[in-house]
């Protein structure tokens, strides 16, 4: 087997209550970000950080399962919480194709983790769920970017018991709530068994383990949706509406299907009709090599999905975030407008039918 390339990036987004460690964890799984560049490196996108296959297996230690992959990588929207769970769409259902629940083990439950969990039963999103702040247990011997087991076996005795009484209450509440679930490496189907990772957001303990299962997840659920055509018309979420300097409005979007190219008419979301308009300039973020340079964003002439970048076009301004992008030709404009038209009423209607109080994290 190897990486299969009509295979897209599966997108992954971070959902929990707040304080567990969100924005903790996506910034561990961004730490070398800055230093992209070189082959296999982690990438940061416009609003989303994308992590390549060779980059997690190095992390596990263990290059040799580089074969035993076919999806490119994994690709993490920055944006935490269930709210950007919810309102970020794709013509299926949600944006994100897998999700991680952070737990923090000192605290149990909390609202949002319930919550997050309703969202992606609901939403039929298949996710992991982790036990963050095993470094907070007290005695506590931090083992940097440890595998989880390499650095269970490294706590003595004592440690390792105070762990597993406060892993299995967070099973226990699992359970309460209708899951089934284990520790990752005792699941063997994890179609109705969840996988439970003890990680640190701060040691990184347990990121390769995560980054890992979320692969094998990848692998066995979604491959038949991650199918895409590199050469169709591109398809995309908007993730944020934003002025800037020198640029006016532009709009930073998730793109999840397809190629768009600088000049390409698009189609976007909006409260109103859907805007139509060109691509004046393709954006992406630069490099620290780069960071002497004037611009944040660098051009680039086209980009194909997955990927999160930043499009700068006339009339944005009524752009809607977690509406859709859409290229489209004279042949296909009328259509691709209906699309974008329906698909802003979809999340309207879903949202106000959701039953689910979104509180903001
Ligand atoms: P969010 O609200 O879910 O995004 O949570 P944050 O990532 O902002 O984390 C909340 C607080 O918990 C911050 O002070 C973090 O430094 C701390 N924190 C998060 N993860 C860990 C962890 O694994 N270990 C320790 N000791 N602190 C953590």
């Amino acid at each position: 087997m190897a990486v299969k390339d009509d295979l897209r990036t599966p997108i992954v987004c971070v959902m929990g209550h707040v304080d567990h460690g969100k924005t903790s964890l996506l910034d561990n799984i961004r730490g070398s970000a800055v230093v992209s560049g070189e082959a296999g490196a982690i990438t940061q996108h416009i609003g989303a950080t994308e992590v390549p296959i060779r980059s997690i297996v190095d992390k596990c230690g263990n290059p040799g399962l580089l074969d035993q992959f076919v999806v490119p990588g994994l690709l993490f929207i920055d944006t935490p919480g269930h709210h950007a769970f919810t309102t970020l769409r794709s013509r299926g259902g949600a944006l994100a194709d897998l999700a991680i629940v952070i737990v923090d083990i000192n605290e149990g439950f909390k609202p949002q983790t319930i919550e997050s969990l309703h969202i992606l039963k609901q939403h039929k999103t298949p996710f992991v769920v982790v036990a963050n702040k095993i470094d907070k247990i007290h005695g506590w011997n931090p083992q940097k970017d440890s595998p989880f087991m390499a650095s269970y076996n490294k706590q003595s005795e004592h440690v390792r018991t105070s762990l597993d009484n406060k892993f299995y209450e967070v099973i226990g509440e699992l359970y309460n709530h209708g899951f089934s679930s284990d520790r990752y490496d005792r699941v063997a189907d994890f179609q109705h068994n969840i996988g439970v990772i003890p990680i640190s957001a701060i040691t990184g303990e347990g990121i390769p383990d995560l980054l890992m299962v979320l692969l094998g997840l990848a692998q066995r659920f979604l491959e038949s949706n991650l199918h895409y055509d590199a050469t169709g018309p591109g398809v995309g979420t908007v993730l944020e509406v934003k002025e800037e300097r020198g640029l006016g409005t532009t709009i930073d979007l998730i793109l999840y299907d397809g190629t768009l190219k600088k000049g390409d008419t698009i189609v976007v979301g909006s409260l109103d009709e859907p805007i139509q308009t060109k691509v004046r300039a393709v954006l992406k973020p630069r490099v620290l090599s780069e960071i002497n340079v004037e611009d944040k964003f660098k051009q680039v002439s086209k980009v194909t999905a997955a990927i999160g970048v930043k499009i700068s076009a006339p009339n944005l301004d009524g752009a809607l975030s977690g509406g859709s992008v859409r290229v489209a030709t004279p042949e296909t404009l009328e259509t691709v407008v209906e699309e974008v038209r329906s698909e802003v009423e979809a999340v309207q209607i879903d949202t106000d039918q959701s039953g689910i109080t979104i509180k903001a994290d």
